[in-house]
């Protein structure tokens, strides 16, 4: 169905998406780069678009979901450990010959059919060793999914990317996909553009998914509620309100369908997303220590109207009652850019989607 909440895993239940679809599969199953990032806003179906996808080609998969870190202040190694210790009994599970492949790998011990592996900094776990089995093992490939990659950045005492750059230039048989709906973030963690990174001047393929159009709206909804034998054509309401992002409709189909009132459906998705976003947002000031009322006042004033960068200095002075340096308010809004909370549109910054505006000006 249509208005599911969670990731969908089925070409059915994904509403369009043939065009990335078609690309993802193109670029994954063989005649693509090593590493295929997936952009697109919170919410937009880049998930949904990787599992769907993933099934579709049938290739076997570890898929590692950093989206569940993201309220952590930093990530250390076991963390992350036992994230991939949790997929790879997955796969074992479904292709025991794998563990043959994994017998002999430092940092590895197979208890039964279990795959232990050891985060102790003596005998870690060693990944480029990890890949190298997989590598060995796939016969068509294998692909190894960072699901929210940008979440690796708060990684404490291990590094991922020399690793990337092995398998990358190494292992022709194991495919990544990096997804990030903090894009700015993402591209500061994998230092493509960086000479003293490992994955300097690598390519890299993308496919990046927008929100819906007015039209994909129209025929999400509809379709939406002809799958729950409603009858719906307030399209126009919806799309003024609450914008093109699935995840929002999603949750808006879920809650006309139980009210069949259309303003309290749509009251109750904006509750609900203003709710999400200002955690989501605190979890972005974890780090930003005393400038958190700042990021807050910029908020507010691009929420209240698209501002230039004079008239966001103005009014963040205005609101804070003193001076703020012009290179501060640069990198207030670059990080704000960066973890998508907002977007540039021609000299003027405004928050990335609709649902984000609407959050800060209540
Ligand atoms: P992301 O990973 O980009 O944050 P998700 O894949 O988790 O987004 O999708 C967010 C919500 O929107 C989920 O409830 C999902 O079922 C729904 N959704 C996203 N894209 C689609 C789509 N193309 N068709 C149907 N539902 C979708
Ligand atoms: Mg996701």
């Amino acid at each position: 169905v249509l208005f599911d909440l969670r990731p969908k895993n089925t070409r059915s239940d994904l509403f369009d998406r043939e065009v990335e679809l078609g690309r993802f599969v193109e670029y994954v199953g063989g005649l693509g780069l090593p590493i295929t990032l997936v952009l697109g806003f919170r919410r937009v179906g880049k998930s949904s678009l990787i599992l769907v996808a993933i099934r579709e080609m049938g290739l076997p998969s570890i898929y590692i979901d950093l989206r569940k870190f993201e309220e952590r202040q930093y990530l250390s190694y076991r963390d992350f450990i036992l994230e991939l210790q949790h997929e790879v009994n997955n796969l074992t599970s479904r292709f025991p010959g794998l563990l043959d492949f994994l017998r002999n790998i430092s940092g590895v011990s197979i208890m039964g059919n279990q795959v232990l592996f050891s985060w102790k900094s003596s005998n870690r776990a060693s990944l480029s060793s990890l890949l190298d089995a997989l590598n060995d093992w796939a016969s068509n490939g294998v692909v190894i999914v960072l699901d929210e990659a940008p979440e690796l950045v708060k990684a404490r005492g291990f590094n991922v990317l020399p690793v990337f750059a092995y398998a990358y230039d190494n292992l022709r048989k194991v495919r990544f996909i990096i997804s990030g709906s903090k894009m700015g973030l993402l591209y500061r963690f994998l230092r493509i553009r960086d000479p003293e990174s490992p994955l300097f001047g690598r390519a890299m393929d993308i496919v990046e998914l927008s929100p819906f159009t007015r039209d994909q709206v129209a025929e999400f909804l509809r379709r939406g509620f002809e799958e729950l034998g409603i009858e719906f054509r307030d399209f126009d309401a919806v799309y003024e309100e609450l914008g093109g992002i699935p995840g929002w409709l999603t949750y808006f189909g879920l809650r006309y369908y139980e009210y069949r009132d259309l303003d309290k459906a749509i009251n109750e998705t904006m509750s609900y997303a203003t709710a999400l976003i200002m955690q989501e947002f605190h979890n972005f000031l974890t780090d930003k220590a005393a400038a958190k009322d700042r990021y807050l006042a910029i908020m507010r004033i691009v929420a209240r109207e698209c501002a230039g960068w004079g008239e966001i200095k103005n009014g963040l002075e205005v609101a804070l009652g003193m001076e703020v340096s012009d290179s501060r308010i640069s990198e207030y809004l670059r990080q704000l850019l960066d973890s998508a909370w907002i977007i540039k549109v021609g000299n003027k910054y405004c928050p990335a989607e609709p649902l984000i505006g609407a959050a800060f000006r209540t």
